[in-house]
């Protein structure tokens, strides 16, 4: 069955981009996947880097079933308890500063769209600044601000949008004393072509806390602080993207938390919902009277969509239970450390960085050159997976090749040990390869 189904996922299915394994899938619990012919992995992505708390845990399965007592979806004008509740939850245990105030609707890229809209009609401007490396997602709006990929061959993007280059400590554009003072030089020259570019409508500055499709970068704290001040002299609004970094991946509670900033508009999406679709944004009682006022509008089918606000709500709940912050924090250290073993004895491991359960680790040719190994890291990707092992690698010629590593917060360290032997006898086996292809 599964050789005729792979058939007809040939026949039947658009081909949406990134890497898609040569098989189907059946089903996920925890830290693994099951493929169609029962062959397990470890899954170091977690999914889609959602399943923070382990795919299936049995608390998503109960809220799912809980809301099927309940209800599924209502109509839109129609607020759900549940909604209030997560709402309350998110205000009270989880959003800084004055964040208090939130919409729920499904994915991330929609979150960017909320926040955007949000920012232009607050400050009645347009202009954007996102940085060099970002994703934000793939709608209209999320798309014109993102620069990972993937830009090409989609027509005219909104206007008004201004790149502040990534901050790289491993590639910086421009090189200074020390990370943190090549990150400001950056800034503070990409901030000068902005102020003389401006037509004086600025709206926002939007920043992934970590900046994770661009290859797992962690901006120095001095960086993240500018940033906020940047925004404030030009009357623009800050969001943080924490599609990825809210809830515990990152071993704090937000990306805000981890940089003691706060933003005005906050995103968050993939760890909220644990595998379903919810994403939401939070704002502060000011901006939220006063976008209110001008007839602010975000009105979906899915907007405060009960059975993805149950599951919200119960994926809090576990990450408090199961003190799943803290582990994030514990079990990041030790992964890194193991990775850290590995660079003493691999010369291609070139940088490991990260924080928390998000890390990022850097394949090079040679420490000297740090020529990306995009066909190392392609081989050894692909020997992982036919051991048992997924792992995402982002492999852009600007920005190297990049193993994106995030397993749920639930990962045990047999499963770390495990999942560090399959990648070491890979990339063992792929130097030989590349080495004999090279004699
Ligand atoms: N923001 C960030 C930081 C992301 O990583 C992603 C997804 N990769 C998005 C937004 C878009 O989210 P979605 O794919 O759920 O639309």
């Amino acid at each position: 069955m599964s050789e005729t189904l792979l058939q007809a996922s040939k026949e039947f299915l658009v081909r949406y981009g990134g890497d898609a394994f040569p098989n189907l899938f059946r089903s996920a619990k925890g830290t693994i996947v099951t493929d169609s012919n029962g062959r397990e992995y470890l899954d170091f992505t977690s999914g889609q880097m959602c399943a923070t708390i382990g795919h299936n845990h049995p608390a998503i399965v109960e809220a799912v079933n809980r809301a099927g007592q309940k209800a599924f979806h209502m109509f839109s004008g129609m607020i759900p308890e549940v909604v209030v509740e997560l709402a309350q939850t998110l205000a009270r245990d989880w959003l800084p500063g004055d964040l208090k105030r939130s919409i729920f609707i499904n994915t991330g890229s929609e979150a960017t769209e909320v926040a955007l809209r949000m920012a232009k009609m607050y400050t009645d401007g347009y202009e954007i600044l996102a940085l060099g490396g970002s994703w934000h997602g793939i709608t209209g709006g999320a798309s014109t601000v993102s620069f990972a990929s993937d830009r090409k061959g989609y027509g005219v993007p909104a206007p008004g949008v201004f790149i502040i280059p990534e901050p790289n400590a491993y590639r910086p554009y421009i090189k200074g004393a020390n990370e943190e003072e090549a990150a400001l030089a950056n800034l503070n020259l990409a901030l000068k072509m902005f102020d003389m570019q401006s037509a004086g409508r600025g709206a926002a500055i939007i920043i992934e806390p970590i900046i994770s499709a661009g290859g797992v970068l962690v901006p120095p704290k001095s960086f993240m602080q500018a940033i906020r001040k940047a925004a404030d002299d030009r009357g623009m609004l800050l969001i943080f993207d924490e599609a990825q970094t809210a809830f515990g991946r990152i071993g704090t509670k937000t990306g805000s938390e981890f940089f003691g900033v706060v933003p005005d508009i906050m995103t968050m999406s993939k760890t909220l919902g644990g595998g379903l679709p919810l994403a939401a944004v939070a704002t502060t009682a000011k901006i939220e009277d006063a976008i209110h006022d001008k007839h602010f509008t975000f009105y979906t089918s899915h907007v405060s969509d009960p059975l993805t606000a149950e599951v919200g709500l119960a994926v809090l709940n576990v990450l408090t239970r199961e003190n799943l912050v803290e582990r994030s924090r514990v079990m990041g250290q030790y992964l890194r450390g193991r990775f850290e073993e590995l660079q003493q004895r691999y010369e291609v491991i070139g940088d490991v960085r990260g924080a928390g359960l998000l890390l990022g680790v850097e394949l090079v040719t040679d420490r000297a050159s740090r020529s990306p190994a995009h066909e190392l890291g392609a081989l050894t990707t692909k020997k992982c997976f036919e051991k048992g092992l997924s792992m995402n690698i982002r492999r852009r010629p600007e920005r190297g090749s990049v193993w994106r590593i995030a397993p749920p917060l639930t990962v045990s360290t047999q499963e770390i040990d495990q999942a560090v032997d399959i990648l070491e006898k890979s990339l063992r086996e792929s130097l030989d390869e590349t080495s004999r292809k090279a004699a």
